[in-house]
């Protein structure tokens, strides 16, 4: 009951806070008004922490451009944007990677990354210095962490190195496992609003600098255009808000009269730099990143530990790690082996998801886990049941145990023990998965944690 109560007074004032975001969202900002940073539960020295250990996860995974000619181009640039005092003195590098897809990004506190494909597809240095001074508006006002912020993720680094370069991250994965629970919402997919703001701030950068900041927006629009049905990468994490060009010319109008209208866009020699960049050896084929790891050879110790969720315990296998936030009901509980980098993204080839369904329309527990069972083959297609069910009594509440075959992304052949149990809060699951082989290591931690599984409401 206490419980209840501290849920619902949290949750409406979670509502309270989401309800004046959104209309402090919905507040039109005039051209030259300025921009604060939004809601964070960070600090500045935590965003600075965070990109410089995602920064280091993400040179492990990239080619890093290995002229020093091109580095020091790309740096004097970033440089002369980030000297500017609406860059907020954040501690900025810029470095070039080896890749010919268009793209930058930028991390939380600093790190910036920007493509040679990015270069290629330039016209000129403005561009180039349009691009840096848009990552570097969404480093000052703080729009990595901000998302975080809503979205309260652990495991931060791991997954902004995982979305910087461009695989659907693991969380973004253990979302699609959970079935679409608001924990794992994406951090570097900035949304439109950021867009624009990331647009007017890096606007008054370029000027301050001396760049046209038209040519930020001309670059977007020619990637938007060029792009048609497949656009570059970098629109899929900087989506289009529209009128690019005719919000950056206004911005333009309202620049303070200090600064000096003699904006230039070609600057050095840029068709030489483009020419180095035609020079660098191709880039290694990404390793088959789909390099498809082993299953952990050896089962859970046996120690357990206890993983306190919104709205359950449970003891789970000491040595494996907990994704998500403990705070809300979806958490995935894995060994580190246990989440495989696929081609396309992520998934959970060993290890435990926990979260909630919500029913369409199953009268009885045994349509709703039916309708669970459709889902998750709807996520993943190899998965079907061969109507293998038993009934359990899981604290006190009566329950369903299926077994489930798919496709282990290890390759070979996974199982999947799915427990569900219907709960106020909806249908409450917990799904197991190894590879068929391998999957009696789990049995005994699985009955474990279906005993101990107690709710809190
Ligand atoms: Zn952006």
């Amino acid at each position: 009951m206490r419980f209840n109560l501290r849920g619902g007074l949290r949750h409406r004032w979670l509502l309270a806070l989401l309800t004046a975001l959104t209309l402090a969202g919905c507040a039109a900002r005039h051209p030259g008004d300025p921009i604060k940073p939004g809601f964070n539960m960070y600090s500045k020295e935590q965003d600075i922490e965070l990109g410089r250990q995602a920064a280091a996860e993400v040179r492990k995974q990239v080619q890093v451009v290995q002229n020093p000619e091109l580095q020091n181009y790309i740096g004097a640039i970033g440089k002369k944007l980030a000297a500017q005092p609406e860059a907020g003195g954040y501690p900025y590098s810029f470095t070039l990677i080896n890749e010919p897809s268009i793209n930058a990004f930028a991390l939380p506190g600093g790190p910036i990354f920007v493509n040679t494909g990015l270069i290629e597809a330039a016209d000129n240095e403005a561009q180039v210095a349009g691009v840096l001074a848009h990552e570097i508006a969404h480093v000052a006002l703080r729009h990595g962490t901000n998302q975080a912020s809503k979205a309260s993720l652990i495991q931060l680094p791991a997954v902004l190195a995982g979305m910087a370069i461009g695989q659907d991250s693991v969380v973004d994965q253990i979302a699609q496992i959970g079935l679409g629970f608001g924990v794992n919402s994406v951090i570097l997919k900035y949304s439109r609003d950021a867009e624009n703001q990331a647009d007017a701030l890096g606007t008054r950068i370029l000027a301050e600098a001396g760049y046209n900041p038209i040519e930020m927006a001309n670059f977007f629009e020619k990637l938007q255009e060029e792009g048609g049905s497949r656009p570059p990468q970098f629109l899929s994490s900087h989506p289009d808000p529209g009128n690019r060009v005719a919000r950056v010319q206004a911005e333009i109008q309202a620049l303070p009269a200090s600064i000096p209208r003699d904006f230039r866009t070609s600057v050095g020699n840029f068709a030489h730099e483009k020419r180095l960049v035609a020079q660098l050896p191709k880039p290694r084929p990404r390793e088959q990143t789909a390099e498809r790891g082993h299953a952990p050879t050896e089962g859970p110790s046996g120690a357990m530990q206890t993983l306190r969720a919104r709205t359950f315990e449970v003891a789970r296998p000491a040595g494996w790690q907990a994704y998500g936030d403990q705070s809300s009901s979806t958490v995935t509980v894995a060994p580190s082996q246990g989440l495989v980098q696929t081609r396309t993204g992520a998934s959970l080839g060993y290890g435990v998801v926990m979260s909630y369904y919500q029913p369409r329309d199953a009268r009885n527990l045994g349509q709703a886990t039916g309708e669970l069972v459709n889902q998750l083959a709807g996520l993943d297609r190899s998965i079907q049941s061969r109507g293998n069910q038993r009934r359990v009594t899981v604290n006190g509440n009566r329950g369903l145990i299926t077994t489930l075959y798919g496709q282990s992304p290890y390759g070979g052949a996974e199982r999947l023990m799915l427990l569900t149990v219907p709960r106020p809060e909806g249908l409450f699951y917990m799904v197991f998965v190894a590879p068929d082989n391998r999957f009696e290591q789990l049995s005994a931690p699985f009955e474990q944690m279906v005993n101990s599984l107690t709710f809190r409401s």
